[in-house]
């Protein structure tokens, strides 16, 4: 016994429900090490025994080769004051008990179950619904906890003899899979409206989309519209139907070759594309590929992912003779504002129309989850929208925070968020909750949420917009309400991602939220911390004439800063119409809006000057979507190669540092006038916007002595404008705090809403 060692380790994250025990006891067994692996609550418990040296390398194997799709986010060790003597090593069978389970995301088809699937003598042969231990459905078909086949929507098909067996048995690759299923006994597909089923429902859809049709497909979260993404007119009629005349539209590809015909694609993004959660990565286009140009037009990138739930793989190869095309058009099938589909009723009244079939099946949707949507920057994944594969991966934190909260996230591409002690858990995508039906999802899938993580939030956190239904909602339950300023939250949001805790300068560069002082806010450097913020810098404040309308017409904005270019009316007009901005009866109305403060608001947004600026340069006066024209000005931008410096100041006023970006707009207009190349002028725009925030940020720096950046908000989904500021910075020596899998955007708020609630919660 003298040389022998015994550590207790307890490892914390998605270790349930993913083969965990049966891996550690295969690795002790490869490391020849005795002792125990079983399921302690919020953790699973391992007991090693053996050398020293067998005992270090079982703990390098179980964190280099952890069970496939579990999620260790921390191991602690324990101290072992009297060990037993272990002679073999055991899984200890444990009953499940309250709070115990990390609820997994859902995992895409693996690469074991896909061989089976297309094995003509695997007893799963084509079944569309064929998953294991390390793949298939999980947050989307949970009812209740605790996690088994009782309460998923698994609960309707028991399971054959066959299926139970490998369930049972540890030795298999379905030990413990709660959705496992075959052709026997799983859910089955059908077409909604027709009397096709299974295989004929299967044949039916692609022969739709191979003549060119539109199809609704239910999928591992909602419906999907899809078509053939390398048929022009297949794509012109889907954008027809939907309405949607310029929006990219997101690819699904056969296979990773058929993705980089099409892409540029680097090993880091190749890893995610191909990887178990599969997100819609935006990638850079390449010439010569098939997809048609209308799929994202005028968009150097195109969004792609790769089939994740079986029945999407048998679109693209089944053994009914039909060659279908490498890349189809997969869209989140909903009425614009109301959420993804995810019933046969929502896709009969939503989608009819829409679509040519509907292929359905009997397994039901309880949470919705729209794919994720990643971009990348500086090699690492950066969220546009975290949702499927992603939620409700916990974000943990360092605070040894105690207790639970509730933050409702923003208004608009709604996430919402639960805190328990040191973990985080976000909810997939809810979407716009403008829409009345969006707000009902918003109800039943954080009320879902609540009871799938036993919490009961003693603290529920929200904007402070009194027009949000977010804040209508939690304010109506009685709760303790917080409000937290919208781009405060920002700046948490980016500092609880990166685990930081000391005072930040927080650039918040944002679309609109609603500020302290009842203006409108979006252009902001806020000093702070858990305790709070000061608005230290923000954008020079500008009208918004047309209120809503100006979020979609950047040339209301462009027009009504050009009223003050001079002093000289004639120059004025003479520049509103050589940048055609708009028509004289427009300019007039834009004129009389602002003079008599009619439907006109202040605001510092940031987004709504790139959009004003876009509308300046010609290259897009109004959006169709969010973020249409603020996305062209940075893709013009991108186009031109220099680096040189731009001129830049700020403004010191009495407690604020002020950007003087009517001054750059002024610039901009008259070198554009005087005839300046565009993608020059949108380039020029970026960089001395980010140069003014450098500026600040040093003056800020020299104040208080406080080192650290973060950068967040909805405007720095554009990684020129992030690249070239972070660039600046680091140079500066400013150390960055930047988001990865937390979208900058208003989708990652509720984080830094929930962050900000538990430090109150424990701020005693
Ligand atoms: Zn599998
Ligand atoms: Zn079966
Ligand atoms: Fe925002």
């Amino acid at each position: 016994m003298r040389d022998t060692v015994t550590r207790c380790y307890r490892v914390y994250g998605i270790v349930q429900g993913v083969g965990f025990r049966p891996t550690v006891s295969r690795h002790a067994k490869k490391c020849a090490v005795t002792g125990s692996v079983s399921n302690k609550g919020p953790y699973v418990e391992i007991f090693v025994q053996g050398t020293l040296e067998n005992v270090d390398s079982f703990r390098t194997l179980l964190e280099k080769e952890p069970p496939k799709r579990a999620v260790i986010l921390k191991i602690n060790e324990i101290p072992v004051k009297e060990p037993v003597v272990f002679t073999d090593f055991g899984i200890i069978e444990s009953k499940k008990t309250k709070g115990e389970i990390f609820i997994s995301p859902d995992i895409a088809i693996c690469d074991d179950c896909k061989k089976e699937m297309y094995d003509p003598k695997d007893r799963r042969y084509l079944h569309p619904f064929i998953n294991c231990t390390c793949c298939g459905p999980r947050l989307t078909i949970l009812d209740t906890l605790p996690y088994d086949r009782e309460r998923t929507s698994m609960k309707e098909f028991p399971m054959c003899e066959k299926c139970a067996e490998e369930y049972h048995s540890p030795a298999t690759r379905r030990y413990d899979a709660q959705p496992v299923c075959c052709n026997e006994c799983g859910p089955e597909v059908y077409l909604i409206g027709r009397s096709e089923h299974g295989r004929r429902a299967i044949t039916y859809t692609r022969r739709v989309i191979k003549k060119g049709g539109i199809a609704a497909i239910k999928g591992i979260g909602g419906f999907h519209l899809c078509c053939n993404a390398e048929n022009p007119e297949a794509v012109a009629l889907l954008r027809e139907r939907k309405k949607r005349p310029m929006k990219p539209f997101a690819v699904m590809a056969r296979n990773i070759d058929a993705v980089k015909k099409e892409c540029l694609v680097t090993p880091e993004q190749e890893s995610i594309l191909t990887g178990h959660q599969k997100p819609i990565l935006l990638l850079d286009r390449k010439s010569g590929g098939r997809i048609s140009e209308n799929t994202a037009p005028e968009n150097p990138k195109l969004g792609v992912m790769l089939p994740y739930a079986p029945l999407q793989l048998l679109l693209f190869d089944y053994d009914d003779g039909i060659t279908m095309p490498d890349c189809l058009i997969m869209t989140s099938a909903n009425t614009s504002g109301a959420p993804i589909c995810r019933d046969d009723e929502d896709a009969v009244r939503e989608l009819s129309k829409l679509c040519d079939c509907m292929l359905s099946h009997n397994r039901l949707i309880r949470i919705r989850a729209d794919d994720t949507v990643m971009d990348f920057y500086k090699n690492r994944p950066y969220m546009i929208r975290r949702s499927r594969g992603y939620a409700p991966l916990p974000v943990p934190l360092s605070m040894n925070f105690k207790g639970q909260v509730f933050a409702a996230g923003g208004e608009l591409k709604n996430e919402f968020c639960i805190g328990i002690n040191d973990l985080f858990y976000m909810s997939p995508y809810i979407g716009d909750l403008e829409d009345i039906r969006t707000v009902e999802a918003f109800k039943e899938t954080s009320k879902r949420f609540l009871t799938l993580l036993e919490a009961e939030p003693e603290i529920a956190a929200c904007d402070m917009h009194p027009m949000y239904n977010s804040v209508e909602v939690v304010k109506s339950a009685s709760l303790k309400t917080l409000e937290i300023q919208h781009h405060y939250a920002h700046v948490l949001s980016c500092m609880a991602e990166n685990d930081y805790s000391q005072r930040v300068i927080g650039v918040s560069f944002d679309g609109t939220g609603y500020g302290t002082d009842k203006t409108i806010w979006g252009g902001e450097i806020l000093f702070s911390d858990y305790e709070g913020f000061e608005r230290s810098a923000y954008i020079k404040p500008f009208l918004q004439p047309g209120g809503d309308l100006s979020a979609k017409e950047g040339w209301r904005i462009a027009a009504s800063m050009i009223l003050s270019l001079s002093e000289n009316e004639e120059e004025v007009w003479a520049a509103v119409r050589k940048l055609d901005l708009c028509s004289d009866a427009e300019f007039n109305v834009i004129k009389a809006m602002t003079e008599k403060n009619i439907n006109t608001v202040k605001s510092t947004s940031c987004g709504r000057l790139f959009d004003a600026v876009s509308a300046i340069l010609g290259i897009r006066k109004r959006s169709t979507f969010e973020g249409e024209a603020a996305c062209a000005l940075q893709y013009k931008a991108m186009e031109y190669k220099g680096a040189e410096a731009v001129p830049s100041y700020i403004l010191e006023e009495d407690n604020a540092i002020i950007l003087p970006t009517h001054d750059l707009v002024y610039d901009i207009v008259k070198k554009r006038l005087a005839g300046e190349n565009i993608s020059y002028l949108a380039w020029y725009f970026h960089k001395s916007l980010s140069e003014m925030a450098v500026s600040a940020c040093l003056k800020i720096r020299e104040k208080t002595g406080v080192n650290v950046c973060a950068l967040t908000g909805g405007v720095f989904q554009n990684t020129l404008l992030l690249s070239m500021t972070d660039d600046a910075l680091t140079d500066k020596g400013f150390t960055v705090l930047t988001h990865s899998l937390i979208p900058p955007n208003d989708g990652g708020i509720a984080l830094g809403q929930a962050a900000a609630a538990m430090y109150r919660l424990n701020r005693k």
